[in-house]
């Protein structure tokens, strides 16, 4: 057996957990607390030297050099994703009825074997491994039109390639990895992603699957099990998140978590329950259990101890698929709306003349031109550099495009009326149109919670959003530290600060783009004065607040949809003033109506978060829900059914 030779990741930015650890006092945190965050912060990657875009707008910087001109497909990356891609659509529409994989819960086997043959395994994985070699700009587009058609093979498709066995070996595999695995995995045989165990959803720190290392050291035994493996149920070989034993770092004890990839076959490998859900009803997705699986050294991906780093960096690549089957989504919802609101007259006129169905059909529009124009952003700046910093850009495309699809769905649900309540089956029973809003609705709503929840997202955000503050004044704050040194690293801040902060209220434009409209222009000159002003309301509330801001999730949350509203403002001028260089008169008229009305709103939800940053009930609202939470408040609980003792 060939030793395991780490080879250089692709994606590889120097961690450097100690620095991490010293930019956040943790001297007042619990231990859970402390377990927690010490774990997620030595997993987290250091920011490169450049900052991203979204990075830059928290400090008040709008470098529209990086997302101006929006970026174009070459013709022959375009020409190899649109000969997939019509393959694909052909195949869906000639082979696959969502509603029968939703009714029956199962993905008929032709149609698995079929999108194995096509390629749709390994869009993404090097043709030298047997894959198709597609850019993520085509992965992306392929999500799409997945999420436009059926949901259970957006979720089979992207669990296997965004999170599964391909992306991480992509990132971080060695050549003996990559030949062993990705042709399996490119042909079709499938893969999945196992971190979820039942004590830890976002919360690595509390994982008890563990790989203890056999004596010669040449294997690692696995016991645990794993709940929500998605795939699970039909996978030849998966990647494991398991804890293998601590290091000690500084006299101190840390927790590794390293990942491993399983074959399905080895002895002691068990599902032992398929789950069933609300949505995604054909979800091969399971527990799995692991009694004395023994796996080679040479199975460990990138490095003992480094599985959170793998599972984090695979994810913030990963989670891209979600806002592009979200825009697929978004986009089928539009052309039932369209459709519907035309042809349904109520009180003397379709209903899409009332304006209050106009109103939600303008958002919804706006809204997936935004979703689409964010996805494929960001996955063209994956596609320029590998090692570019997309985190929060990535986060924010999941976050703001999930939370959006949602509500497109329930507008969609309310469009449709007592029709998108009624299951597609019972339309075409009785002779209608079987437009499966109901199954949208029930499939859409996980994807908040998954691959990172919206709470989750939005304190991932927060931590990246912080970082330059902490780094400059973390030190001065932190109460761990002798104060000697707290007093120079206050007076090393206090320089910083006299310099940034005043230009933070000077006029200065950062420079705009050339070619964009005047109407999209005036929204752009608006990003970068609001990026000044949300970057001197967060420095005044961590003047307020001090190390504890860290706790304020509410009011972290409304800095970080801040954020993002800018940056879906930024990608819809981008793209559409790219795609008005184009097309008839009536197209760029369309296309500017489009852009113009959604930084028009998206400026009307910035207003209103800016004003919920001194103007809200967040402290009385977390009071409330802890009398709630610690008891009883009759009136609440009494007249209802009342649940039998669980004797918990
Ligand atoms: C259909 C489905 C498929 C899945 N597929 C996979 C898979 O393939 N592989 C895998 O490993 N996992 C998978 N998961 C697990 C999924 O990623 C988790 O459900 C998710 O991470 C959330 O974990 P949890 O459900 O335990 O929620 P918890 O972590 O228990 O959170 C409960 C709620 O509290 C919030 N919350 C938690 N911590 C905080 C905090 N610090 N601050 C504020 N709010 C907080 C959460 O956002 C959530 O709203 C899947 C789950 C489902 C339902």
């Amino acid at each position: 057996m060939s030793t395991l030779k780490s080879a250089p990741p692709e994606t590889e930015t120097k961690p450097n957990p100690e620095e991490a650890a010293s930019v956040i006092d943790t001297s007042k945190m619990n231990e859970g607390q402390r377990a927690a965050l010490e774990l997620t912060e030595a997993a987290r990657e250091a920011p490169q030297e450049r900052r991203s875009f979204v990075g830059g707008l928290f400090m008040g910087e709008c470098d529209f050099k990086s997302v101006f001109p929006f970026p174009e497909q070459t013709p022959h990356d375009r020409d190899q994703g649109d000969a997939f891609l019509q393959r694909l659509e052909q195949y869906l529409r000639d082979h696959v009825d969502p509603d029968a994989i939703d009714r029956t819960g199962e993905i008929p086997d032709a149609v698995i074997a079929e999108l194995g043959r096509m390629g749709a395994f390994g869009i993404k994985i090097p043709t030298q491994y047997g894959g198709l070699g597609l850019s993520q700009t085509n992965y992306s587009r392929a999500a799409m039109l997945l999420g436009s058609y059926d949901a259970n093979l957006t979720a089979l498709i992207s669990a296997h390639q965004s999170i599964g066995v391909p992306q991480p070996l992509i990132m971080f595999g060695t050549e003996e990895q990559k030949k062993k695995f990705l042709p399996r995995v490119a042909k079709g045989e499938i893969s999945a992603f196992a971190l979820t165990e039942k004590g830890v959803g976002s919360d690595p720190a509390t994982m008890t699957t563990k790989a203890d290392p056999t004596a010669d050291g040449k294997y690692f035994t696995i016991n645990g099990e794993k709940l929500w493996c998605t795939n699970g149920v039909k996978a030849g070989v998966i990647v494991v998140m398991a804890q293998t034993p601590p290091k000690v770092v500084n006299g101190k004890e840390k927790k590794q978590v390293t990942a491993f990839i399983v074959e399905m076959d080895t002895p002691g490998v068990e599902v032992t329950h398929r789950c069933h859900f609300m949505g995604l009803r054909a979800l091969y997705n399971g527990v799995v259990k692991f009694t004395n699986v023994v796996v080679p050294r040479e199975n460990i991906i990138w490095g003992e101890g480094k599985g959170l780093r793998v599972a984090l960096s695979t994810l913030n690549t990963g989670r891209l698929t979600l806002p592009a089957g979200c825009t697929g989504a978004a986009k089928r919802c539009l052309q039932i709306v369209k459709q519907w609101s035309n042809e349904r007259v109520q009180w003397g006129a379709p209903i899409g003349k009332h304006a209050a169905i106009a109103d939600k059909i303008a958002r919804m529009a706006a809204n997936t031109f935004a979703m689409e124009s964010m996805t494929l952003l960001v996955a063209s700046m994956v596609d320029k550099n590998k090692k570019a910093d997309i985190r929060l850009e990535a986060a924010i495309a999941k976050l703001w495009g999930t939370e959006e699809a949602w509500r497109i769905v329930d507008e969609t649900m309310q469009i449709r009326g007592g029709r998108g309540y009624e299951t597609a089956d019972s339309l075409k029973a009785r002779g209608e149109d079987p437009v499966a809003v109901e199954r949208l609705m029930r499939d859409c709503r996980i994807n908040t919670i998954f691959e990172g929840s919206s709470e989750i997202m939005r304190l991932f955000i927060a931590r990246e959003m912080l970082d330059p503050h902490l780094k400059v004044s973390g030190a001065a704050l932190d109460s761990r530290k002798p104060a000697g040194e707290r007093l120079q690293a206050a007076l090393k801040a206090g320089l910083f600060y006299a310099g940034w902060y005043p230009k933070q209220w000077l006029p200065l434009g950062s420079a705009l783009p050339a070619g964009v409209p005047g109407k999209l222009a005036r929204h752009l000159r608006y990003a970068v004065k609001t990026s000044r002003r949300l970057a001197r309301r967060l420095f005044h509330a961590m003047a307020v607040h001090g190390p504890k801001l860290e706790r304020e999730q509410v009011l972290l949350g409304r800095f970080v949809d801040i954020g993002a509203e800018l940056f879906a403002i930024t990608a819809t001028c981008s793209r559409a003033s790219a795609l008005m260089l184009q097309g008839s008169d009536e197209q760029k008229a369309g296309l500017l109506q489009l852009a113009d009305y959604f930084c028009a709103s998206a400026r009307l939800r910035i207003d209103r978060l800016f004003q919920g940053l001194t103007d809200n009930t967040d402290r009385q609202g977390y009071q409330l829900a802890q009398t709630v939470l610690g008891s009883s408040v009759r009136p609440l609980e009494d007249g209802i059914v009342q649940e039998p003792d669980r004797g918990g």
